[in-house]
C-alpha cells in the first residue's frame, strides 16, 4: 500500500533532518518533533480533502456539485421532519396499514400452517399431495404469457429434461471434484460454451455462479482486488450508469466501494460517456456498461466505454445478465445490434445469466474474464485453516451440482439453432409490439417508448395527462404482471418465450386500459371544471392501485425512508409462516 508506506518514510526523513540540526536541549527536540508531526498530519489531511473536493468539482461541475449538496441537505432535513414525534407515529401507522393489506394479499387466510416438524414423517403420498396443492396455488399466469421476465422458456420438453438432469445429480456437490467428476466436467463446459458465445480471446476464463447478482459481485471483487494489489488502491470507486442493475449498488454497499451514478439522458437513454470520463480518478477500479440494461432494455455505448477504459487503463465490465443468450444472436437473426463483447478490446469482464435467456433453471449464471489472472482475483484461498487447506472460486462453499447438470442439459438440448430460433421469436415479438404501440392511434398518442430498444425489453412512459402507474394497475386487474420503473416514471415488459406467444393480447389489453384511463381522466377534468377550474382538487383520486400509491409516494419524497421501511416490512412478510 504505497499510500501508507510513503508517509512514514517522508516522516522519517524530516525527523532525521531535524535531528541533524542538533538542538542542545533534548526536550526541545521532542517538542519540535511533535509540532512537525502535527503539521504533517494536518497537511496530509488538507491534501486529502482538497483532492476529493477537486475530483468532485471535476466530476460533477460546479452546478452539479451544488445540486448534490442541495438534494443531500433536503434529504437530511426531511429525514428530521419524518422523525418529529407527531409525524413519526402518523407515518408508522400508514406503513403498518399498507403492510397489513400486503399481508392479506400475500398470505391467504385459512391455510394450514406447519410451524414445527411433524412428529412422524409424512407418507410420500401425503407430501406429494401437499406439493401439488402448493404448486397450483392461485398465481399470476406466467404459463399463459402474462408475466414480464421471470420464466424465460417454460417449454414442457425442456422442463422435463431439466428435472431428469436434477434427478441424476441430486447429491452432487462440485466442491468434491473427485466424488463428482461429471459435474466438474459439465461446469467447465458450460463456462467454455458461454466464453465462446461472447467471442472470448485465447486465455480468457470464467466461473459459474448462483445468479446475475453473484456474477456482478464477483466481477467487482476481482476489480477491487486487482486495483489493491497492483496499484495500492485503498478507497475504491466504481462508475456506473444510473440504469445499471442494482446488483452494482449492492456490491458497493457490501464491499465498501464508493459509487458514482451517471445519468442516461433521453433520447438515447444510454449512459453519458463524457460524464463517465470526468468522474475517473486514480481510485477508480471499474467502469460499467449494460447490454442491455434492465429498466429500459437499452444497450449502452459499449464501444465508447471500451475506448475510454483502454485509454485510462481501467477494467470495463459489461452486464449481459439480461442480454444473455439473445444479444449474441441478434446479428445472426438479422436484427440491428451493437458491439458489446470481448471483440471490444477494453472489455475485461462480462456477466451472462444462463438462467435468463439461456433457459437454464434458476440459480445459474456465469462471469467471464478476459484473462485467467483477472479470474484468480475473485478466488478465496486459505492455506492455514485447521480444517485443511481450503480453496473456493466464489462466494459459496458447497454448491448444487444438480443445478449445473440441469444448466448443461439445457444448453446442449437447445443448441445454437434453438437459441437462434428463440431470439428470432422473442426479439421479433418485441419489435412487433413496439411497432404496434408506435403506430396505433391511441397508444401512440398516450405512450412513448424509451429510446431504441434492440433486445427484449420495452419501457414506456405516458406522454400526456395519464399516470403510467395507473396503467400498470389497470394491467394488473387484467391479469398482467408488468414492472414499474422510476426516474422517469414508466413501466416495462421483458418479453419471454411465453410472452412472445401472447404479445397480441398484451397489445389489446394495453389498448383497453389506456382507453379506460383516458375516460377516467376526461371525467376528472370535467369535474374539475365544474368545481370552478380547481384542477388540483379534480386530480385527486378516490382510489388508486398499489403501484400508483407506492410510486406516487416514492416519487414525491425528498427522503425515501418511508419506502425503505415499507420494503423491509415486505421482506419480513416473505418469511412469515
Ligand atoms: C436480472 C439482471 C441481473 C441480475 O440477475 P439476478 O440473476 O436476478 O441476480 C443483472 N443485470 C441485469 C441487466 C438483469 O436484468
Amino acid at each position: 500500500m504505497p499510500g501508507t508506506s510513503r508517509m512514514p518514510v517522508s516522516l522519517r526523513q524530516s525527523i532525521d533532518s531535524v535531528k541533524r540540526s542538533r538542538p542542545r536541549n533534548p526536550m526541545q527536540v521532542v517538542n519540535l518533533n511533535v509540532d512537525l508531526i502535527r503539521n504533517i498530519v494536518f497537511f496530509l489531511f488538507l491534501l486529502r480533502w482538497t483532492r476529493r473536493a477537486l475530483w468532485k468539482l471535476k466530476g460533477r461541475g460546479l452546478f452539479g456539485t451544488l445540486f448534490e449538496l442541495f438534494t443531500d441537505a433536503r434529504r437530511i432535513l426531511y429525514g428530521y421532519f419524518l422523525r418529529l414525534p407527531g409525524v413519526r407515529t402518523k407515518v408508522r401507522a400508514q406503513i403498518d396499514d399498507a403492510l397489513t393489506k400486503m399481508q392479506a394479499k400475500m398470505i391467504p387466510a385459512g391455510q394450514t400452517r406447519y410451524l414445527s416438524l411433524p412428529k412422524e414423517g409424512w407418507t410420500e403420498e401425503a407430501v406429494r399431495k401437499e406439493l401439488e396443492a402448493l404448486a397450483t396455488m392461485d398465481h399470476t399466469r406466467w404459463e399463459d404469457g402474462y408475466v414480464s421476465g421471470a420464466v424465460y422458456s417454460g417449454e414442457d420438453e425442456l422442463l422435463k429434461l431439466q428435472t431428469e438432469a436434477y434427478g441424476k445429480f441430486t447429491v452432487a456437490n462440485p466442491i468434491h471434484p473427485d466424488v463428482f467428476p461429471g459435474v466438474r466436467k459439465m461446469e467447465a463446459e458450460v463456462v467454455a460454451m458461454v466464453l465462446s458465445l461472447f467471442n472470448a480471446p485465447p486465455g480468457a476464463a470464467g466461473v459459474s455462479t448462483s445468479g446475475g447478482t453473484e456474477s456482478i459481485l464477483m466481477a467487482i471483487l476481482s476489480a477491487r482486488q486487482k486495483a489493491h494489489h497492483e496499484r495500492g488502491v485503498t478507497e475504491p470507486e466504481i462508475i456506473i450508469p444510473e440504469t445499471a442493475h442494482t446488483a452494482f449498488r449492492k456490491a458497493a454497499e457490501y464491499f465498501k466501494i464508493k459509487l458514482h451514478l451517471v445519468s442516461c439522458p433521453a433520447p438515447s437513454y444510454q449512459v453519458d460517456v463524457k460524464r463517465v470520463a470526468r468522474l475517473i480518478n486514480r481510485n477508480t477500479i471499474m467502469l460499467v456498461g449494460s447490454a442491455p440494461n434492465f429498466p429500459h432494455g437499452i444497450i449502452d455505448d459499449i464501444s465508447a466505454l471500451s475506448k475510454l477504459a483502454l485509454r485510462k487503463k481501467i477494467p470495463l465490465h459489461v452486464d449481459c445478465c439480461l442480454g444473455s443468450f439473445l444479444v449474441p444472436f441478434l446479428d445472426k437473426a438479422g436484427f440491428d445490434t451493437q458491439p458489446f463483447d470481448f471483440r471490444l478490446k477494453g472489455v475485461t469482464s462480462i456477466s451472462c445469466d444462463t438462467h435468463k435467456y439461456g433457459f437454464a433453471p434458476k440459480g445459474n449464471s456465469t462471469v467471464l474474464y478476459r484473462t485467467a489472472e483477472l479470474r484468480a482475483y475473485q478466488y478465496f484461498v486459505d492455506p492455514s485453516w485447521s480444517g485443511g487447506v481450503y480453496a473456493s472460486p466464489g462466494i459459496a462453499g458447497s454448491r448444487p451440482g444438480a443445478l449445473i447438470a440441469a444448466c448443461w442439459a439445457s444448453l446442449m438440448a437447445v443448441g445454437e439453432e434453438g437459441y437462434l430460433k428463440s431470439c428470432t421469436e422473442i426479439v421479433g415479438a418485441t419489435k412487433k409490439l413496439a411497432e404496434h404501440i408506435r403506430s396505433h392511434p391511441t397508444l401512440a398518442q398516450e405512450l412513448e417508448i424509451l429510446g431504441n430498444p434492440l433486445v427484449s425489453v420495452l419501457a414506456f412512459q405516458a406522454r400526456g395527462d395519464l399516470n403510467i402507474y395507473d396503467i400498470a394497475d389497470g394491467m394488473s386487474v387484467r391479469g398482467w404482471h408488468l414492472n414499474a420503473l422510476q426516474n422517469p416514471p414508466a413501466i416495462h415488459v421483458a418479453v419471454t418465450a411465453p410472452v412472445a406467444k401472447n404479445w397480441e393480447k398484451l397489445a389489446s389489453d394495453l389498448e383497453g386500459v389506456v382507453e379506460e384511463e383516458r375516460e377516467k381522466e376526461r371525467v376528472r377534468q370535467v369535474e374539475a371544471l365544474k368545481m370552478g377550474g380547481d384542477n388540483k382538487t379534480g386530480k385527486q383520486k378516490a382510489t388508486s392501485g398499489d403501484t400508483a400509491a407506492l410510486y406516487g409516494v416514492a416519487g414525491s419524497l425528498p427522503n425515501k425512508s418511508v419506502v425503505v421501511d415499507l420494503a423491509r416490512g415486505f421482506l419480513d412478510l416473505l418469511y412469515k409462516a
